[in-house]
């Protein structure tokens, strides 16, 4: 019955989909070309193409691209190793570069959220964000109230919501145990120390974290990467409310 049900609202969607396509043709975000069809609805085939995973040796914590593909990963880099590191390790499926750069920007700054649905599939290229995800209870990064007012909407949450749509399989919940309790500026074009003291204290547990078991598998979510900082510091907030199995996920690493 559920999965006569689940065939039925899957044939509605594709024909759903079928009459938005044929009314607004469906175009890549980064040439602009028309793009009918394809595993990413907004990219197309050549730009797709252009994806670059980070599949070759890289530092388990803060996602850093050390070497070739031959080599193992490595728990930790010249680039984290003195900062007091709260998860266990982090997954950075994509490089933050060409289109999935565009499609991140596209979220942020363009109203964009059904580019997420993309940053899903990417990111499922990947041979362990499956596995990495599977049954976690994620923690999207949460923005200042003000900000998501602004934007309408958080984008690590969205692009969460749309990998645990893309794979009910995979048994994803999301949950808003943290809540940020000041604006930091940006942390753009600050070195690695200043963005560690920029996010020092940013966020509080919010009361929604009392209902969650302190074994539970949590793994903080955003949709970018640079130098861990701000995952960091969500994971010290954590683990001193107790939470002791805690990952971290990005989309893509900024390298
Ligand atoms: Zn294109
Ligand atoms: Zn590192």
């Amino acid at each position: 019955m559920t999965t006569a049900k689940n065939k039925t609202r899957q044939a509605l969607k594709r024909i759903a989909f079928g009459i938005a396509d044929f009314i607004f043709p469906r175009t890549c975000l980064v040439c602009g070309k028309i793009n009918p069809k394809g595993v990413y609805r907004h990219l197309c085939g050549d730009c797709a193409k252009e994806i670059s995973l980070c599949t070759v040796c890289r530092c388990l914590i803060c996602g850093e691209i050390l070497g070739g593909s031959d080599m193992p990963d490595i728990n930790g880099c010249l680039k984290c190793m003195d900062m007091q590191i709260a998860y266990s390790q982090a997954l950075c499926p994509t490089v933050f570069a060409g289109p999935i750069k565009r499609l991140v920007h596209a979220i942020k700054y363009s109203s964009a959220p059904y580019a997420a649905e993309d940053l899903a599939t990417a990111a499922a290229f990947h041979p362990k964000t499956k596995d990495f995800l599977r049954n976690a209870l994620v923690v999207p990064v949460p923005l200042y109230r003000l900000r998501r007012l602004k934007r309408g909407y958080n984008q690590a949450e969205v692009i969460a919501r749309a990998l645990a749509a893309k794979f009910p399989e995979l048994n994803i919940e999301t949950a808003h145990l943290l809540r940020r309790t000041r604006n930091t500026s940006t942390q753009t074009r600050l070195t690695r120390e200043e963005r560690i003291q920029n996010i020092r204290g940013a966020f509080e547990i919010t009361p929604e974290a009392a209902n969650i078991r302190k074994d539970a598998p949590i793994v903080i979510f955003d949709d970018v990467m640079t130098t861990a900082a701000t995952a960091n510091e969500c994971a010290k907030t954590l683990r001193k409310a107790g939470f002791k199995n805690l990952r971290v996920f990005a989309i893509a690493k900024r390298l």
